[in-house]
């Protein structure tokens, strides 16, 4: 590499002004976040926290549009996702399963450890699980054999988003019983979801990511149908249990320790985003800027892993790096010279494509900031690309052409 400048952090040990986060989860914790966390532990039993408890399912039940039940695990969102499995599925079960990109891949490897009949569908990891192809494969199984469909609604490893309305039609136009599971872990509070429109069973959700909370809460909503599945489902389970939780239904209380503070965080997440934003407006913020960054790739003559238009992601890009250059070598340069934390490409997509994460607390010059990291992080690292990125995203956030 040629000799440049040092800049702001580099090769000290102090490193100067904020680190930029810029992962698809987890993402940055607005201040207001942190300080509403930062209070004294209370009774888990006491009417204060089961007022707060009771308040939250309510504002969860906003986010993920249902009048379904939740419940709210001590959990990152694989849990919650096991929960999910667990409590509906029994052993030897048929689901349908889709190798669409890692997060996907790990819940078919989940799955499998459960001892359920796996039936993966795969794509090339560029496009999301075709939800014609579905319906096919779901009017094929004729004696009704697959129990659940799974499939994730935003893969975060590739930022390529499912049509999951899309896929519900052609559940319905099989006129297939399977139950219908979503991981909304990096599209919740960031695009669209509609738990009881799109006529999901079970929702799967996490707190790190569109919440702008630290890991630590994983969500399951849950409809009737579930509901009764679980009533015979088998797999085994304790601490997921459904009817753990049922027990203490309606009263705000949990069956083991709840995390105290991180509901405190959720409360001032759920007044920011339901109250303040509004969730409308938070969905066109991501899309904005999901827009303005495939602008700034475009520009750059770079490709997005997604090839899909209808499938583009809005909390999530990912960029595949020209043919012979690595996507881990600028992703190094990038935190060592800028500060900045970019997503790696996961397995199949290794060193070859680096993840820009637009999700949760975010502004326009939080991303034009993060694409400039990205240009000048190219540059250091001499990996070949146009100029005219960052004034293309500029452009589009500041006229919106
Ligand atoms: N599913 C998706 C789409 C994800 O993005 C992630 C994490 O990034 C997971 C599942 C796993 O969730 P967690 O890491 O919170 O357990």
């Amino acid at each position: 590499m040629t000799h440049v400048p040092q800049g702001p952090g580099e090769r000290t040990k102090r490193k100067i002004g904020w680190h930029f986060l810029q992962l698809p989860g987890p993402t940055n914790i607005p201040a207001r976040i942190r300080n509403a966390m930062d209070r004294p532990a209370i009774d888990q039993r006491s009417k204060q926290f089961a007022r707060l408890a009771l308040k939250l399912f309510g504002g969860l039940q906003k986010v993920f549009k249902t009048k379904k039940e939740i419940f709210i695990y001590p959990s990152s969102g694989t849990g919650a996702g096991e929960a999910a499995l667990a409590n509906s599925l029994s052993v030897g079960d048929k689901i349908l399963m889709f190798d669409s990109g890692w997060f996907s891949f790990l819940w078919i490897k989940m799955a499998k450890q459960f001892g359920l009949d796996v039936d993966v569908m795969e794509t090339d990891w560029r496009h999301a699980p075709d939800p014609q192809a579905i319906g096919e494969r779901l009017a094929d199984d004729k004696d009704r054999a697959i129990k659940a469909v799974f499939v994730v609604h935003n893969e975060t490893s590739n930022g390529v988003t499912a049509r999951i309305p899309e896929i519900r039609r052609a559940m319905d136009d099989a006129d297939h019983p399977a139950l219908y599971i979503v991981d909304t872990i990096s599209s919740l509070a960031c695009m669209d979801f509609r738990m009881d429109e799109w006529g999901i069973d079970i929702a799967v959700g996490g707190s790190q990511k569109g919440l702008m909370l630290p890991p630590g809460l994983g969500f399951n909503a849950v409809s009737e149908k579930a509901r009764r599945a679980a009533e015979t489902a088998n797999l085994p389970k304790c601490y997921w249990d459904w009817e753990w939780q049922r027990e203490c239904e309606g009263t705000g209380f949990f069956p083991y320790t709840p995390a105290i503070n991180l509901f405190y965080g959720l409360e001032e997440s759920l007044k920011m985003l339901l109250e303040e934003e509004g969730l409308d407006n938070v969905f066109a913020r991501h899309a904005r800027h999901g827009e303005a960054t495939r602008r700034a790739v475009n520009a750059w003559g770079l490709e997005t892993v997604c090839q899909e238009p209808r499938e583009y992601s809005d909390s999530i890009t990912a960029v595949m790096v020209p043919e012979g250059q690595s996507a881990d070598d600028l992703r190094a340069v990038v935190l060592e010279r800028f500060n900045m934390a970019l997503g790696g490409g996961l397995q199949r997509l290794a060193n070859k494509a680096f993840r820009i994460g637009h999700m949760g607390d975010m502004n326009d010059l939080m991303l034009t900031a993060t694409l400039t990291g990205v240009e000048m992080g190219m540059a250091a690292a001499q990996i070949p690309h146009e100029p005219g990125g960052i004034v293309a995203a500029e452009r589009y956030l500041a006229l919106g052409d």
